[in-house]
């Protein structure tokens, strides 16, 4: 008999959502990842739960749909780190007009199934304070809704769900040597140490690398339908102090997003370049990084350039290739591809896909092996994510207790950590008294008692698990503090070890 049900290649969104979903099936799932959990794609996208409001205009309205009634599944099964968000549209006369727009409102409001989500409205930026960051030539604008997420952190509560529901979860570890009999044989690999393993099904959802795990590890023929096109992103001292986002159209007709992003800043992108090479080493060119200043300042009054740039960062979409001309225009739904005959184990390929439906991708993908597997009914769409397990509007309420039970913390660190953690708050504050008995500051209002829980519950091993994908300190540490926390994570790794 093999060891597992299913292999799942690959910790971003999607391997984590299929890993979740399968192992709250009763089945027996190895997830295994290069890396760290959504080092890939799945940290450096957007961090929007949409609709996809400009994938109508390509006649998407199949994943427009889909997509927009995941937005009210997802905020009531993780309130914590998925919220409601207003976008603000400004109209741009030289652009699409109001009346394609308001038309398209008019879908997006009504395709989805909206339950509890506002519905679009104009607004008169002369009166209205999302006008006030804005250059004075833009003078009415839309606004509509969709939400926000913290898209690492998903992938870590879907494997952290996955892991109590029974998954075996492996970061860092290679997948070589893989044979194809009735059921998959491999080895896992990580600091020398190899151990051998079996599958009845083999999932490869390695996002961008999902070409090269099927020629290189699989030895598959001929060339994967996947087009590979790459996306940056900047962060700058927050450009308007309000909680909207804004949607821009510019001149080359895509759209950028600034938004609101960790109190102090705004995010700004997204652009579409076709890529080659390998992932891991995309990183934001100055083109890019110019063309998002650019975009930002056709909008904004205050000005920026490449030197307000606090951060950026590049990941790389892995498309399901439908022959499109430009990037853009590639779909952006999933394609699922299983491979199966006599004698030999099935193989299921995950192409595209986007963080908003990757619930819904791990249902098709479950739905798609039933045949090989028991017969079990989708359950993930009413099951809270750990630290979700309260009212989609409790937020607030769950602030105040924290506050009341852990009163030497500031509003701001409660705020993020109920954020971040929901429930789950108090597996990391317990019965601290004082800040001291959270152990040593880091920097920021990062304690050893966090980065101790991230290491021991959530898979984080090195400084920039903890700072860029588990939270985003990164962006207040020093680099003296930054080293400091990766000397202390290594003291502890050595200290479990011993
Ligand atoms: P990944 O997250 O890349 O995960 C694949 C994983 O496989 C990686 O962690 C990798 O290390 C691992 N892996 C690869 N090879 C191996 C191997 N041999 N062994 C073990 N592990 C391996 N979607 C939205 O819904 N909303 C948005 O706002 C949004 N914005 C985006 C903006 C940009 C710029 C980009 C690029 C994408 C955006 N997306 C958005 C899409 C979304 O981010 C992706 O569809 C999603 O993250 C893909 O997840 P994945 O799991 O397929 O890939």
């Amino acid at each position: 008999m093999a060891d597992f049900d299913l292999a799942i290649i690959g910790g971003g969104i999607n391997g984590a959502g299929i890993a979740r979903d399968a192992a709250g099936r009763g089945l027996r799932v190895l997830l295994v990842e290069q890396n760290d959990l959504a080092a890939g794609t799945s940290s450096a996208s957007t961090k929007l739960v949409h609709g996809g409001l400009r994938y109508l205009e390509h006649g998407a309205f199949g994943l427009v749909r889909k997509a927009l009634a995941e937005r009210e599944v997802l905020l009531q099964v993780a309130p914590h780190i998925i919220r409601p968000m207003r976008f603000v549209l400004p109209i741009n006369p030289g652009l699409r007009g109001e009346r394609l727009l308001r038309l398209g409102l008019f879908i997006y409001d009504h395709l989805g199934g909206r339950q509890t989500l506002p519905l679009s409205r104009r607004l008169d930026l002369a009166q209205d304070a999302a006008g006030q960051p804005l250059r004075p030539d833009f003078r009415s604008a839309f606004e509509y809704s969709d939400c926000w997420v913290d898209d690492a952190r998903l992938v870590v509560l879907n494997v952290l769900d996955a892991a109590e529901r029974g998954a075996t979860i492996r970061t860092r570890m290679h997948i070589t040597n893989i044979r194809r009999h009735d059921i998959w044989q491999f080895t896992l690999e990580a600091a020398g140490r190899r151990a051998a393993m079996s599958a009845r099904i083999l999932v490869n959802a390695a996002g961008p690398w999902v070409g090269q795990v099927a020629e290189h590890l699989l030895h598959l023929p001929g060339r994967p339908p996947v087009r590979l096109v790459k996306g940056s992103h900047i962060v700058v001292r927050k450009l308007f102090a309000h909680d909207r986002g804004y949607i821009f159209q510019n001149a080359d007709r895509r759209i950028t997003f600034a938004l609101p992003f960790e109190h102090d800043f705004t995010l700004i992108g997204t652009t579409d370049m076709e890529f080659s090479g390998e992932p891991s080493a995309v990183a934001p060119s100055a083109e890019e990084i110019s063309y998002l200043c650019r975009a930002a300042n056709d909008y904004f009054r205050e000005q920026i350039g490449p030197k307000q740039v606090v951060w950026a960062f590049s990941g790389v979409r892995s498309l399901y290739d439908d022959g499109s001309g430009k990037p853009e225009d590639v779909t952006r739904d999933y394609h699922l591809a299983l491979d199966a005959h006599a004698h030999a184990a099935p193989l299921l390929t995950v192409y595209g896909g986007k963080i908003t439906t990757y619930r819904r991708l791990a249902e098709a993908a479950l739905e798609k092996l039933g045949h090989f597997l028991r017969d079990t009914p989708p359950w993930t769409a009413h099951a809270p994510l750990p630290g979700g397990d309260f009212a989609r509007n409790g937020v607030e309420a769950m602030v105040a207790g924290a506050r009341a039970a852990w009163p030497f913390l500031s509003e701001a660190t409660v705020r993020r950590l109920v954020r971040a953690y929901g429930t789950r708050i108090n597996r990391i504050l317990g019965s601290a008294k004082s800040l001291a008995d959270l152990g040593p500051l880091f920097g920021a209002d990062l304690t050893a008692a966090e980065v101790r829980y991230l290491m021991q519950q959530e898979w984080a091993r090195s400084a920039d698990d903890v700072l860029w994908r588990r939270t985003k300190l990164g962006l207040r540490l020093s680099k003296a503090e930054r080293d400091a926390l990766g000397a202390f994570m290594a003291g502890e790794s050595s200290k479990a070890g011993s």
